[in-house]
């Protein structure tokens, strides 16, 4: 076996779990990955993409010198790179300049309204807020987003509405205090699976009772004691009974609400025709189902909820979360340990990200931009003159590429994400990429967006930079730089910082709002001088392990478990509901609901996870079809399948599996060859604006004369681009 040079501890670049990593290093090589018994988060337990998922790092496809397209890109003609070839090597201060000139001639001429950026879940804080901040305090514009606006902005709208806060109520490892708790539209083996373990431990160690409501037959429902497999899109009516049900059989917790919640006579009154037999009518779900979970969660000591994205993607998604919100308030299973409302964050950073101020409605800290005292703080801490910053909201992942083209957004800067794969209905957002003035690609590697960029800046992995994450639970950790960064690639952090002072001295603005920043540390101090819940966090303070933020002083320990006393917004806020369907269902023409989402070991757009060897272990896209439908279609097991909806087509292996339910077929979204968002439905939620990507109808047929050939395009085969 090897002798490492040196093992640095760091955190996974995955998922939102936010497992400890050690790298084994020889001759500023990783080679190995291990983790610690004692680490706080995952108690030495890896993941397969954690333990072997680094590769992407040496990927030959990595870019390491900062490239300019050849030809120059016009709006409307502006095509996707189909190689390298396309592409010329400059220097950084070429390409630098080239972004900070063309930026800012965009802005100068069309306003703040032309510009628009996408920042990183994958990134770390301190380039998530200076991403933001950038746009903020030099194009005074707040078409700011990222990634969270696709995964849990209707938990976050929710949360935000009934509570004041968003993240986790609990540490994940809560669960272990658990007598009963609720998985619903979380896959969590394959989604957060040093969690599902932990789940696992409380049922088998502590008999601990799981209810799963899924669609899908997932792996988790093995250690049930209760399966409610619904129709997808029927989180409301069935929720809502379960709240029926405890109302009526005053199963609540009548202290709890009186002196911990407001509004719910009114709330009260909109459960009454959400009976479990209307609930089952839509959901498919036994009434009984229904009545036992509601008596079984109601009944515990101590209960909790842990959901994912199968709750938010949808055009009801804020209601959706508000009806396992309610659950808690009348349960009075919030604010203790071993209780809580969870949903589990899916990227490594995304709960960073969104802290940071990565989004359109607000600045760090969830501060929203249309508040006079916010807006002046901000201005105070960049130095912008008073009344500088834009107070309008700014547009959506999904509104800003809705908006791209004349009279609209103009330019576009992202950073480490790929839209074409994971926005929805893909084929509209080519065609909309094809009509920018301007687009400024930073990342690893050029993915299905960045082919259309006009510049592209390498940058260094995260493993070859310094920075913080915040995982899921919201615990503040190190990232720490282990190997040097291949070529010129240099970390997100100092790109942005380099840009930033090229646009600012193109605006001919005072040179105070400050970028000369020599660590990360220094940004995250900066940060925490606006957000109160990061005031207290300090790099040597996170040396001897993470710390759960808010963290308001530089002695405070942490707060692990959140709603102890009071909610962020005083009492919880109880909302009436009504049910409203998904926006798309079957029909005679397109009679199979389609529902997406991850497979272990692949994540995100695909965009690491296929440049690493975890591309081995699940290298094509299937599709999970039941055997019923598989025989009346005449699919047998491998069989390749034409899918398509109103907005396109895909060939793709079909898996007959009894996972799913007849009539719904399952694609994970992570395969450029068979991309799940060519047909998924663009329909947003009017409140968090997240689409609705759980729920869209298709049809299913034998492909015609244009079989899939097995090849990978170009850029996302194992060589170089
Ligand atoms: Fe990484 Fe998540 Fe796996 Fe942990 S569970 S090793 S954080 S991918």
């Amino acid at each position: 076996m090897l002798t490492p040079d040196k093992i640095t501890s760091t955190v996974c670049p995955f998922c939102g779990v936010g497992c400890t990593l050690e790298l084994h290093i020889k001759d500023n090589t990783i080679y190995r990955v291990t983790s610690p018994h004692g680490s706080p988060v995952n108690h030495g337990n890896l993941c397969v993409k954690g333990r072997f998922g680094y590769d992407f790092l040496y990927s030959p496809r990595r870019v390491t010198k900062p490239l300019i397209r050849k030809e120059k890109q016009l709006p409307g003609k502006r095509t996707a790179a189909a190689s390298l070839n396309e592409w010329r090597e400059a220097s950084w201060d070429e390409a630098l300049d080239l972004v900070a000139d063309r930026l800012t001639e965009i802005y100068q001429k069309s306003g703040s309204d032309a510009m628009g950026m996408f920042s990183c879940a994958k990134a770390t804080n301190e380039e998530n807020y200076l991403m933001q901040k950038i746009y903020r305090a030099l194009f005074r514009t707040n078409n700011v987003d990222h990634c969270t606006r696709l995964c849990h902005a209707g938990s976050v709208v929710a949360l935000q509405m009934a509570v004041g806060s968003s993240a986790m109520s609990n540490p994940a490892a809560d669960v272990q205090f658990n007598d009963v708790f609720i998985v619903t539209g979380s896959n969590t083996t394959e989604t957060h699976p040093i969690i599902s373990l932990q789940m696992k431990a409380a049922i088998e160690k502590n008999g601990a009772k799981l209810i799963v409501v899924d669609p899908r037959r997932i792996e988790m429902v093995n250690y049930a004691t209760l399966f409610l497999q619904q129709k997808p899109g029927t989180d409301v009516p069935l929720f809502s009974a379960m709240a029926h049900v405890i109302l009526k059989e005053k199963l609540y917790n009548r202290q709890f609400i009186d002196e911990r919640t407001e509004g719910f006579d009114e709330f009260a009154a909109s459960m009454e025709k959400f009976t479990p037999e209307y609930a089952e009518s839509i959901s498919g779900v036994d009434r009984q189902l229904i009545i036992q979970a509601a008596r079984m969660y109601a009944g515990a000591k101590n209960a909790a909820i842990y959901w994912a994205l199968g709750i938010p993607e949808h055009t009801h998604g804020v209601e959706n979360a508000m009806s396992l919100i309610h659950l808690a308030f009348l349960t009075g299973q919030i604010g203790r340990t071993g209780t809580g409302l969870n949903p589990l964050r899916g990227q490594n950073n995304v709960q960073g990200a969104s802290d940071s101020g990565a989004m359109p409605w607000h600045y760090p800290g969830y501060q929203v931009v249309d508040n006079e005292e916010n807006a002046a703080r901000w201005e105070g801490i960049w130095n912008v003159e008073a009344g500088g910053l834009n107070r309008k909201r700014g547009l959506t992942n999904t509104e800003i590429v809705g908006a791209i083209g004349p009279g609209g957004i103009l330019s576009m800067y992202i950073m480490g994400e790929n839209p074409v794969m994971s926005e929805p209905n893909a084929n509209h957002t080519r065609h909309q990429f094809e009509q920018l003035e301007f687009y400024a690609a930073q990342d690893l590697f050029i993915n299905e967006t960045h082919q259309y960029a006009d510049v592209f800046l390498p940058a260094a992995g995260w493993a070859e930079k310094d920075g913080t994450f915040t995982n899921t639970d919201r615990l503040v950790q190190r990232v720490r730089r282990a190997v040097d960064a291949p070529g010129s690639a240099r970390p997100d952090w100092m790109i942005l910082a380099d840009v930033a002072q090229r646009i600012e001295a193109r605006l001919k603005r005072p040179q105070s709002s400050g970028w000369n920043y020599s660590h990360p540390g220094e940004i995250i101090e900066e940060m925490g001088r606006g957000v109160p819940d990061y005031a207290g966090i300090r790099y040597q303070r996170l040396e001897s392990g993470g710390l759960a933020v808010p963290v308001p002083t530089v002695d405070h320990p942490g707060t692990p478990v959140l709603f102890e006393k009071s909610f962020p917004r005083g009492r919880g806020m109880f909302h009436p509901l009504e049910y409203k369907p998904p926006a798309e269902l079957p029909d005679d023409e397109y009679s199979f609901t389609l529902t997406t989402g991850r497979v272990l070991e692949h994540w995100h757009g695909g965009t690491l996870s296929s440049a690493s060897s975890l591309d081995d272990l699940y290298n094509q896209a299937l599709m999970e079809l039941h055997p019923q439908d598989a025989a009346r279609l005449g699919f047998t097991d491998g069989e390749i399948a034409r899918v398509s909806s109103r907005r396109g087509s895909i060939e793709i292996r079909v898996k007959v599996v009894e996972r799913t339910s007849p009539g719904v077929v399952f694609i994970p979204f992570f395969f450029a060859r068979a991309a799940a968002n060519i047909l998924t439905n663009d329909a947003i939620d009017p409140r968090a604006k997240i689409p609705e990507y759980k729920v869209c109808a298709v049809k299913v047929e034998k492909p015609g004369s244009s079989t899939e050939d097995g090849r990978l395009p170009a850029y996302r085969q194992r060589g170089r681009y």
